[in-house]
Formats: structure tokens, sequence, C-alpha cells
């Protein structure tokens, strides 16, 4: 059953179109089961209908007319109660509904599964049969599984279906956006860049073109690099292979013969396909026909087309310059990337950046927390969405919203410009006050800090309105390259960054990889990350690592002495024990190689990372190891909620709003102020307006966030009432939801004017 619904699957997903891909999978299914009949309807919710769009078995004129509301018949039926119905004879069942058209006057058994997509009822597919019987718990248990398969499929056209209508020109004023997480706030407007398309022949989904001759040419020029490629290849390893392989060269040769594959490619273009496309098209069906083969050795060449096939691809995208020449020439972009990282975002020229749509990731991703460190509206998480659809169209992003509006029509991008231009005066409001104190109305003192580190040289600007750094992000520059980066390396820049702000504290957290933040040139492979090998779990276990990190940062502090040193992902107090000791041993090391007099060289303030949900329990044994506390409320509420900070399924489980989250905080803050032991909040709640409100109500007088958000908090903190901010917080510890928690909260931002904040426009 596993490998027959496997192959229905993959001759599936070869079909660009939905509505031939589902009337192949109504006959493999109906071909597989032995079954008389095989439907599929899918879901149209301004209709309030489903509507028969596939049949092998009922009549054929039939499918896009009959339509069958929600409430009707045995498919509105499985509909509604979203699971299987299964029944020997379904004229007998007292839902049953006839409708003449689709002649299913003879047939008795019927088996019905919902197709669902997030919770959504995306369609239905139906085996019936003439014979009363029941349908097997396999047949059942078979269109179920399939149904979740196709219910991918189809959530993907449903996207490509947005983005197809808009290819075509058609502009109607109605728009309907692609849906994403809001990854970072704000507006923006720019073309698709597509950073590190997996150039693959798989995921590449067909487009039409209306230029034959042009994408003639196109293919013409990237079969000729790919043969000079292949020839260069063959010739470079020539006498390290063995024949067989020299071989699969001579297959490559003969494959890109202009009398073999390129005519037939040259076909399709002529018939409307786009080169790329007319290419999958045809190989598709080479590496099908070369897999169905008994042959073995004949099966393994479809491995040899697919690959020979995906290098002219990669010279069909990539054909007139090569990426720096790309990049160099890019207008105002939004950078789209499977998943953003920072090296990415390093190579992107900075001016033409105006907004991030990352397809893997959540709002609490690094990726996302990257974004909003560089000030860039940042959409996350739309995981629909072939990516290849978005590249080179111009594209509408709100970080507010997580709305993505694809090749919009005149008026869309007019009301659009409009919102951008108030977010710009919105902006230079906020940046008239940057020099002001961040004290309350009521005039409470609060301690701005910035967090640094994540983007390297990519954060701007405003660096110095904060009173230090209150989180350093060691690890992009070991990120950066390709082995850990030297002790005088590191040493010189954390010297660089503890000279810019003499005088203030920079508080440096030792390396935190592990998570969503690998090291290309030291990988973990693991089943689950967050809660594997991280932070100063790893570096423990290594203290080569951490050892050279730390005696890197207590020499580059001698000469000024402002460095704070913090430990990330601390569970038990034995761990800081440790940590302490290698920090202790690093400091004799250092003071003993600098020959400096006992007692000269500095020893940094230690603190550590609250963040794992033990650690709550155990305030007053860390607080009789350490100097301070700060709470990383990102990993807090990942581990509080047990949802993964990084995955767009449950990104609206995660949400630092919780109750439960904010009870927690709220407790910390209370505990750490009995303990007499310093605590600040460096996650991204801290540089949200309502939350910094919340934390500040709390008892919080030190927040750290990113420079971006310092000035909005500022204006904020500067606009709010200490005794306001109390009465809101004990409101908001008595709810239900955050949902419910950030209402109240953009509720009160509304009313002392800062609602531009959380929305767009003013
Ligand atoms: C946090 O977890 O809140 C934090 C600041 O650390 P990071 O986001 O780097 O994991
Ligand atoms: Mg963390």
């Amino acid at each position: 059953m596993l490998t027959t619904l496997k192959r229905i699957v993959q001759e599936v997903n070869q079909i660009p179109d939905l509505d031939n891909a589902l009337s192949c999978v109504a006959s493999r299914v109906k071909d597989a089961l032995k079954v008389d009949s095989c439907s599929v309807y899918l879901a149209n919710y301004e209709e309030q209908n489903l509507l028969l769009v596939a049949t092998d078995g009922l009549a054929p004129d039939a499918i896009g007319h009959v339509a069958i509301g929600f409430s009707e018949g045995l498919i509105g039926l499985i509909g509604q109660r979203e699971e299987p119905i299964n029944i020997s004879d379904a004229p007998a069942h007292p839902r049953f509904k006839h409708y003449p058209e689709v002649k299913e006057e003879n047939y008795h058994a019927f088996l019905g599964a919902p197709i669902i997509h997030q919770r959504r009822v995306l369609g239905v597919i139906t085996l019936q049969q003439r014979k009363r019987r029941k349908f097997s718990e396999d047949e059942e248990a078979f269109l179920v599984t399939l149904a979740t398969q196709l219910a991918l499929e189809i959530a993907h056209a449903e996207a490509r279906g947005i983005l197809t209508v808009n290819d075509s020109g058609t502009t109607s004023h109605w728009q309907k956006p692609l849906r994403g997480v809001p990854g970072s706030t704000g507006l923006a407007i720019g073309i698709g860049y597509i950073a590190d398309l997996k150039v693959n022949l798989r995921n590449h989904v067909a487009r039409r073109s209306d230029d034959a001759e042009g994408e003639l040419a196109r293919f013409k020029q990237a079969v000729y690099q790919t043969r000079e490629q292949v020839a260069d290849l063959s010739s470079r390893i020539a006498t390290s292979v063995p024949d067989d392989v020299q071989g699969i060269f001579q297959l490559y040769h003969q494959l890109l013969d202009a009398n073999s594959l390129g005519t037939e490619v040259e076909a399709k273009i002529q018939q409307g396909w786009d080169a790329p496309s007319a290419l999958k098209l045809v190989v598709d069906v080479y590496v099908n026909q070369f897999r169905s083969m008994n042959d073995p050795y004949m099966q393994e060449r479809a491995i040899d087309v697919e690959d020979l096939a995906n290098r002219v691809l990669v010279n069909l995208l990539h054909s007139e310059q090569d990426l720096s020449k790309k990049l160099a020439s890019v207008g105002e972009s939004i950078l789209i990337a499977e998943e953003v990282s920072a090296p990415m975002l390093a190579e992107f020229p900075r001016d033409k950046l105006r907004g991030i749509i990352s397809m893997r990731g959540s709002n609490n991703s690094h990726a996302a927390i990257l974004a909003r460190a560089m000030g860039l509206p940042a959409v996350m998480g739309l995981t629909d969405v072939p990516l290849s659809l978005l590249e080179g169209k111009e594209i509408l992003l709100d970080g507010y919203s997580g709305a993505v509006i694809v090749a919009p029509s005149e008026s869309v991008r007019e009301e659009f410009k409009q919102l951008v231009a108030e977010e710009q005066l919105l902006s230079e409001r906020i940046l008239k006050q940057a020099d002001l104190e961040a004290v309350t109305i009521d005039g409470c003192d609060v301690s701005l800090l910035i967090n640094a580190g994540l983007s390297a040289e990519l954060e701007n600007s405003h660096m110095h309105s904060g009173e230090g750094v209150g989180l350093y992000r060691t690890e992009v520059p070991f990120m950066l390259r390709q082995r850990f980066p030297s002790e005088q390396e590191q040493c010189s820049l954390y010297r660089s960054m503890l000279k810019a702000y003499p005088g203030k504290e920079i508080c440096m957290r030792t390396l935190d990889v592990g998570g969503d933040k690998p090291l290309p040139y030291f990988p973990i492979n693991e089943e689950n990350p967050f809660l594997g090998w991280r932070g100063i779990r790893l570096t423990l276990d290594h203290p080569e690592i951490f050892l050279v990190q730390v005696r890197a940062m207590l020499r580059a502090n001698i000469g000024y002495g402002n460095l704070k040193i913090m430990l990330p992902m601390i569970t038990t107090v034995s761990e800081v024990v440790e940590a302490k000791r290698l920090i202790k041993q690093a400091y004799y090391e250092v003071a003993d190689e600098e020959k400096m007099p006992e007692g000269a060289l500095l020893m940094p303030k230690i603190g550590v990372m609250l963040e794992v949900p033990s650690v709550l329990y155990h305030l007053p044994q860390l607080a009789a190891k350490v100097d301070f506390f700060s709470v990383g409320s990102n990993d807090l509420t990942q581990y509080l909620l047990a949802v993964d900070r990084n995955n767009p399924r449950v990104a609206p489980l995660y949400d630092s709003y919780h109750p439960a989250v904010l009870a927690a905080l709220n407790n910390i803050v209370q505990q750490a102020n009995q303990l007499n032991t310093p605590v600040t909040v460096c996650g991204e709640l801290a540089g949200e307006p309502g939350g910094a409100i919340l934390l500040l109500a709390m008892g919080y007088r030190s927040l750290s966030m990113n420079s971006h958000n310092l000035l909005k908090v500022k204006w904020v903190i500067r606009s709010v009432d200490l005794s306001d901010a109390k009465a809101l917080l004990a409101e908001v510890l008595a709810l239900d939801e955050p949902r419910e928690v950030k209402n109240r909260i953009n509720h009160y931002l509304e009313t002392i004017g800062l609602g531009g904040l959380v929305r767009a426009g003013i």
C-alpha cells in the first residue's frame, strides 16, 4: 500500500497544474484500489460549497458544475465533521442527497475523507463502489493518508494560483495576500530576490512564456555552457576515475546533443513554456522512464539525467552573470530564502535591501531577530509558497501582520505606499526624541541597553543611544568563518567593541551555538536541537573553545575594564561552577602571560542568562554564584510553552504575552530584587512597545534590545505613566489568552497615541 501511495504521490507531483494532477489522482486511486469511482471535491469558502473537480467513475461532464453546499449531502457532512465516513449503502443514509448530474445511481458503498491543511478543510476525496460493502480498514487508512498528502499539494496550488493569476497581468482590485508569520515590524516594497534558490528541477514550478525566440536562445546558451562545463570536468578528472564514470560524461554529451533531449525541449518552448519549464517537462518523462525500467543499471541513469538537467537549469537561471555581478545590479529588493542567514545578508547590498522573507523559521528564529536588529521588515514561515514564483516579482511586505502581496494592482500599490509614507513620518518623530532620557511621565528612570553582535557589522546607527550593551551575541563571527576564529582574531574583535563604548558596560555572552545557530564547520545533527547540545552545554564539553574565547575577552578588556561575561542556557548550578572555574583558569593564564602584577588584571562581573525554566526555581542558589541575571525571554518562552521558536506550524502558540510567561517574568524580578541581584531582560519582548511597558510595570529597570527598537521603546517609556502601566499589568495577568493580552495592550497603546507602533499606518 505504501509503495502504491508513494508512486501515486510522486507521479502527481510531476504534474504542474492542479486540475490535471487531481484527475490523475482519481484514476490512479481507482485502479490501485480496484473501486468503481474516485472523485475529488474542492472547498470554495466564498460560495460555501464543495465543487467536483475530478472524477473517474462519475459523469465527466459534472466536473466543474456540481457544487455541494457545506451543509448538504454526504460530501458536506465529511467537511462539517472533519472525519472520514465509511458506509456500505450511501443512498440509505439520512444525509444522502441525490445529484442527478453525477450519475451515481448504481453506487452503494461510499468512503470519503476530508482534505485538511492547517485546520482548514480544503476538500473531500471519495471512493464509491456498486456493491454494498464496508470499505476495509486498509482502504480507509490509504485514503486518509493520501488526503494528507493532497492537502499539501492543494495548499501549494492555492498559493501558486494566487501568483499565477497575478502573473498574467490581471489587476483585480482585491488581492489575496499570502500569509506568513510577522517576523519584524515595518512595511516594505521591493522586487523579490531569491538568495539561495536550490536549483533543482524537482522544485521548479512550470511557467508559461510568450517569448519563444528569447527562451530558445536562452536554452541554447545554457546548453552550450553546460557542454563546456561537462567537457572541462571530464578532462580534469579523466585520469582519476574508472571508465564507467567516464561513460557517464559520454552520456551527458549525447543527451545534450541537439538531436536528443534538446529537440524535445525546443518543441515544448514552441508550445509556450519558458525554457526551465520546458526542460522540466521533458526531463520528468525521461526520468520516469528510466526509473520504471527493470534493469537496475538503467534505473540509476535516471539520476544522471536529473543531474545533467539540473546543471542546465543552473546555467539557465544564472546565465547572464555571476552572483556578484547580479548583486551589483539589483534594485530595491525583498530578499527571499529558504532560511535567511547572516552571511546571506552580509553579501547583499544594504542600501538595496528593503525587507526579508524567510520561507522557514518563525517569529523568534534568529533570522527574525537579525531582521529586527537591522530594522528590516520581515515575514517568516511562508511555508506553502513555491520560492521560485516570487523571483523577480514586485512584492509588498507587511511585517506587522505577516502579509505578503505579490504583483500588486495599481490601487493596492498606491494604498500601500501611503502607509509606507506614514511610517516614515512616525520614525522621524521617534528620531527627534533619540537624545532624551528614558524616563516615564511620572519620573521612573529606565536603563536601555543594546543587543549587539548578531549581524556583526550589519547593525547600523543609533548604537550610541544606549547606555551600554546588555547582550553581545558572540556567535556571528564564528558563523561567518570556515573555522573557529583564533584567540587573536577574537581578541581584536572584542577589543573594538569595548573600545567603542568606553565607560559603558559591555556584556559579552559566551558562545551560544546549537539550536538554530549552526556552525558550518562544526555540524551538529540532532533530533531536537533546541533541547540538545546548545550554549554552555557545548562549550563546557569543549573547554578548549570556551577557554580561548574567555582568554580573548579578558585580554581585550585590558586597559578598558568595561567587560561583563554572561553564560547562556544555564540549567544547573554545577554548570556555573564549572564555567567559573574555567574563567578563573583563563584569568590566571592571561595575567601570567601578560606579566601583570597580582590583581592588576580585572576580573569581570559574571552573570547567567535565565532562559531554561528550571532556573526559576533555583534563583537563590544561582544568585549566590553570580553577579547578575539576564532574562532570555525568547528561549524562556519556547521552553515554558514547549513550542519550538523556529517552527512556523506552531507559531501561533509561541507567544511571550502568554499570561503564564508574564507571570514567570513577574516572579523573576520579584525574586531578583529580594536577592539583591541586578536583572535585565534581553529577549525580544524588551524591545516591543507592549512588552517594555509590562516589564517596566513588573519592576524591571534595565532592558536590552536592538538599537532600532531602542528609540521606539524610549518613545513609549516617555509616553507612559508607571501607575497606568501597573494597572494594565494587573489586568492582563488575570486574562486567559495571549490574544486577549495583546488586544488589551494595543488598546492601551492606541489611547496614548502609540497605535502606529504595532500596526501599519498612524
Ligand atoms: C533569548 O533567548 O531570549 C536570548 C536573548 O538569546 P537568543 O535569542 O540569542 O537565544
Ligand atoms: Mg537564548
